[in-house]
């Protein structure tokens, strides 16, 4: 079977951080690089969504699992759609934790989100005591498979996959190249499972801490696509040297 090759995608997530300035310097800095060889995608809160230059490709934090009605405070993916939105990060361990969305709810804002076509970034990751207790691979499949229900595997080949161990997301604890591979290639192992084309085109991002100074590492390992970046991708320059690690 020919080797697929699967352009690399850098996603930043900024959370509920930034500012209108951000906005200005990150564009500025990434405008400047020479980008060609990957995606990059910032994700910032929805008000900074507009200040965006047409030429950033933006992604939503979030999206409601409903089409429209009475749910103050949250927008749906044909919104996003309207304001020139590709992609949205789904399932974050943030928002699991937050606000308690379960693998059937985060199911359903992946199938709202391919149905106004905008690509799903879908997070899967463990708690420290999961991967302790040795119940890492079952958990993990239990995340991924709760989407497979809902959607098809079909699907996953218009959403992108992020492994973000819990245990490694802004406490400056980066899995070690080993440990991420590791998971990445369980994940597209269990995809092939059930679509073999489907799991050797998917992209799965690594998150967790990942920063400039430990990118390169990460990205060379073979079934890491990119990274979904968080705490470094308030900072442009170390955002881009990230961009620039992904690989060639
Ligand atoms: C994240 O929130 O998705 C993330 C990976 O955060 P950080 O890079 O700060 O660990």
């Amino acid at each position: 079977m020919e080797v697929p090759t699967r352009r690399p995608l850098v996603a930043g997530n900024w959370k509920m951080n930034g500012d209108k300035p951000l906005v200005d310097l990150m564009q500025n800095r990434l405008e400047q690089a020479d980008l060609k060889h990957l995606d990059v995608v910032i994700c910032p809160p929805f008000p900074y969504f507009g200040l965006f230059k047409s030429t950033m490709t933006l992604g939503a934090q979030n999206v409601s699992s409903f089409d429209s009605g009475a749910h103050t405070g949250e927008i749906s993916a044909k919104m996003l759609q309207e304001f020139g939105c590709r992609y949205v990060i789904v399932g974050h361990s943030e928002r699991r934790a937050d606000n308690h969305e379960s693998n059937q709810e985060v199911a359903l804002k992946v199938a709202t989100a391919l149905n106004m076509k905008l690509m799903p970034i879908l997070c899967v990751g463990e708690s420290e005591s999961i991967r302790d207790s040795g119940k890492l691979f079952d958990y993990i499949t239990a995340q991924i498979d709760a989407v497979i229900k809902q959607v098809g595997i079909a699907k996953f080949s218009d959403l992108v996959l992020a492994y973000e161990p819990i245990w490694a997301i802004g406490t400056g604890k980066t899995a070690s190249p080993a440990q991420a591979q590791e998971v990445h290639q369980f994940i597209r192992e269990h995809l092939a499972k059930k679509n073999a084309d489907v799991a050797a085109n998917i992209k799965i991002l690594y998150g967790g801490s990942v920063k400039g100074s430990n990118a390169q590492e990460l990205f060379s390992q073979k079934d890491v696509d990119g990274g979904l970046i968080g705490g470094a991708s308030l900072d442009p320059q170390d955002f881009l040297s990230i961009c620039l690690a992904a690989k060639q």
